[in-house]
């Protein structure tokens, strides 16, 4: 119940980790209950929002099969949109030793959206265009496994300049009364052609014109944070070009399913769909772990 997956450690310290894997269940057993008792309930966090654990010398952070390595100093637990209420564990580790922590995530908080489209064939899709869609998520869902150094910081600079109010992470969508995918960006209203800005520095990992992201660029920053930006009237980039935090990528426009000039502006982070609102500009309520 307790074996680590392999967490990348040099060859002593996971030599250690086996020998120790009793003691280490132990105290993260421990650990999990003195926390608990300690301070009440789990600390609790919505589906596509963020955790904290500050820690010193942690070495590396966990959450299901993922592992990665502290943030300056703290593991950050990205909890993916679609996380089902319940409770789910994270860890760490801490001379070669796992510790684990109860995490609480809350109901579905967000709102329904109905949203009328005149074009029906965005929303009851021909047999060729659902190949076409198929195609496309395997080929954007293989950027989720990327593995780059880190090459941001938090938080993450606006992808626009002026950056209005905006957002509906999480939206249930009714597309012309029927229900679609969850929302699981913000979006940004913004005149056709403003310049739209890298939020970190990286790589342009995947550029393209999509069935419903529209013309869009996928960017790299490294520690499995993905950034990504659709409905796009021009690409500035190519794919493997390095770009600078603050970079031009593109221009605003309305290209794939899109209602009016948007940005639609949407993060990854080890795999799960998080709120790129809270990456933007961190909360002060953001849940956080006992050290
Ligand atoms: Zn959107």
């Amino acid at each position: 119940m307790f074996r680590s997956p392999d967490h990348g450690l040099s060859p002593s310290r996971r030599r250690a980790s086996r020998s120790a894997g009793w003691r280490s269940a132990t105290l993260a057993i421990v650990f999990a209950s003195l926390s608990v008792e300690a301070y009440g309930l789990a600390p609790q966090v919505a589906p596509g929002g963020l955790v904290r654990w500050p820690g010193e010398g942690v070495d590396r952070c966990g959450l299901q099969d993922r592992t990665w390595l502290p943030l300056a100093g703290d593991c950050w637990y990205a909890i993916d949109l679609l996380t089902p209420q319940g409770t789910i564990t994270v860890s760490r580790w801490r001379e070669g030793l796992r510790e684990v922590q109860d995490v609480r995530v809350g109901a579905y908080p967000y709102e329904v959206q109905y949203i009328t489209l005149e074009n029906d064939s965005q929303v009851n899709l021909s047999q060729e265009n659902l190949e076409r869609v198929r195609r496309e998520n395997a080929a954007i869902a293989a950027l989720w496994r990327r593995d780059s150094p880190r090459s941001f910081a938090l938080p993450l600079g606006a992808p626009l300049e002026n950056l209005p109010a905006g957002g509906r992470f999480g939206s249930r969508r009714f597309f012309n009364n029927q229900p679609r995918n969850p929302h699981t960006g913000a979006d940004f209203a913004a005149d056709a052609g403003t310049p739209i800005l890298s939020v970190a520095a990286g790589t342009v990992a995947l550029t393209g014109d999509f069935f419903f992201p529209g013309k869009s660029v996928f960017v790299d920053h490294g520690d499995g944070l993905i950034s990504m930006y659709f409905h796009l009237s021009g690409i500035a980039v190519e794919m493997g070009d390095e770009v600078d935090r603050g970079e031009i990528l593109g221009l605003v426009g309305q290209s794939g399913r899109a209602t009016g000039p948007h940005l639609h502006f949407g993060v990854r982070w080890h795999g799960a769909r998080v709120d790129p609102l809270l990456l933007l500009d961190l909360p002060e309520d953001l849940p956080v772990l006992t050290p």
